[in-house]
């Protein structure tokens, strides 16, 4: 498909007429996608390591993905499973309990349409199963945009300005196993606790990957006091890190682990999956949502879960890693700007002062390189790639963010 630039305008003008303003959004008009590259409306291409925010780690229309949507929107679209059931949705749960990063396969999920209606349901059925209400959440976190979500999620601007009051019974901690045993004894009983929430990467944070004891001994003092431990995937998970829930690095079974993003190949479609007795414990009806588990999205995220589950996937997601590693390292050695090359695997970011993110990103956008920041003070520019990229184009990437990066120190 053509677009041509004057359209492109109209749609420029038309956002600025009929959308949101709180919806950012960069002047980039997109007309086509494949694999690491998208096509803007002026005709220029831009290869992609924001994929819409971690949504791509197959890339842009990844061919088994897209026969698989095809396939099924000529059988069935919506369908709403407690109106009816359908074999794409068991079929993920049966996946996502295959894949469960624990013992066994007894575990079963409920999906959803987003990564914070998923966390919003990972409390439910915590609270359910446990019967307490208080929930824990991390400095840096970010789980979403919901109202028990955003109170969840560690950063004021823009997630929290303006958007109280919050949701109750949510407290914060730092990363810390003393901290946490200072809260239980300052402000929560540990006893009123249903769960903690945890990415094991955090992303929107600032790509801050857990120090490596940090899961486990959260594990055991979770274990001391009958709390459960939800492990945030939407960003980390599915492949991102490498294997393909995050926390498989830290050799920690989580009670209730969600995913998104990346699950439905670009389609909405997030799960919570945990055992099975958990899972069960909310009164039947207690889960579910119209569009949850939408045929399509099942039908992408199938495939998706069989990619990201192959050794070849694996071996292609830890050269990625080594390339970006190696290559931020070196450009590290070389700039003193570069506070800190940080992640877990291949999901890595570079750590810069926040004016220095944002006009490296601009510069990087006008060399054809798409960016994003995270981090607290937008400190940090994270690199989500595709992990099927080809070494061809992850090296015109990383050329372009090192001229972009050396162009904003020397302005
Ligand atoms: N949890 C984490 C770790 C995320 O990174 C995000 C989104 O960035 C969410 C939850 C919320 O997901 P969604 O935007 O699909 O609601």
């Amino acid at each position: 498909m053509t677009i041509s630039a004057a359209a492109g305008t109209d749609v420029r003008a038309a956002r600025d007429r009929y959308v949101s303003r709180a919806v950012t959004a960069p002047p980039l008009v997109v007309v086509g996608a494949d694999g690491a590259r998208i096509t803007a409306d002026d005709g220029a291409t831009y290869l992609d390591f924001a994929g819409g925010i971690g949504c791509q780690n197959l890339g842009h229309g990844p061919a088994g993905v897209v026969r698989a949507i095809h396939e099924q929107v000529d059988r069935y679209l919506h369908q709403c499973f407690m109106v009816g059931m359908y074999e794409p949705y068991v079929e993920v749960c049966r996946r996502l309990a295959e894949l469960y990063p624990g013992p066994g396969s007894a575990y079963k999920s409920v999906l959803v349409n987003s990564g914070a209606e998923a966390v919003e349901n990972a409390v439910k059925i915590a609270r359910a199963a446990t019967g307490r209400p208080a929930v824990v959440a991390f400095d840096r976190a970010f789980h979403g945009r919901t109202l028990l979500t955003m109170s969840l999620t560690s950063k004021v601007v823009p997630y929290k300005r303006g958007f109280g009051p919050f949701a109750p019974e949510v407290y914060r901690a730092p990363v810390s196993i003393d901290a946490l045993e200072h809260l239980f004894k300052a402000d929560v009983d540990p006893q009123s606790v249903a769960c903690v929430v945890l990415e094991p990467v955090q992303g929107e944070g600032g790509f801050i990957p857990m120090p490596l004891d940090f899961p486990r001994r959260l594990r055991e003092l979770c274990d001391a006091h009958g709390i459960l431990y939800v492990d945030d995937e939407v960003q980390a998970g599915v492949g991102r890190t490498g294997p393909v829930w995050a926390i498989e690095h830290y050799g920690v079974t989580p009670d209730l682990l969600v995913a998104g993003k990346s699950l439905g190949g670009g389609l909405p479609l997030a799960a919570v999956t945990g055992r099975a007795e958990l899972m069960d414990a909310v009164p039947v009806g207690g889960l579910g949502g119209t569009f949850g588990g939408n045929p399509v999205s099942c039908a992408a995220a199938r495939v998706v879960l069989g990619t990201v589950a192959t050794p070849e996937f694996r071996r292609r997601a830890d050269a990625v890693a080594w390339t970006l590693r190696t290559r931020l390292d070196a450009l590290a050695a070389d700039l003193k700007e570069i506070v800190e090359v940080r992640g877990l695997g291949p999901m890595l970011a570079i750590e810069l002062p926040p004016e220095l993110v944002t006009a490296t990103i601009a510069a990087a956008r006008r060399r054809g390189l798409l960016l994003l920041s995270c981090g607290l003070r937008g400190e940090a520019i994270r690199l989500l790639p595709p992990l099927t990229i080809s070494d061809d184009d992850l090296a015109e990437g990383l050329g372009a963010l090192e001229a972009a990066l050396r162009e904003a120190v020397a302005s």
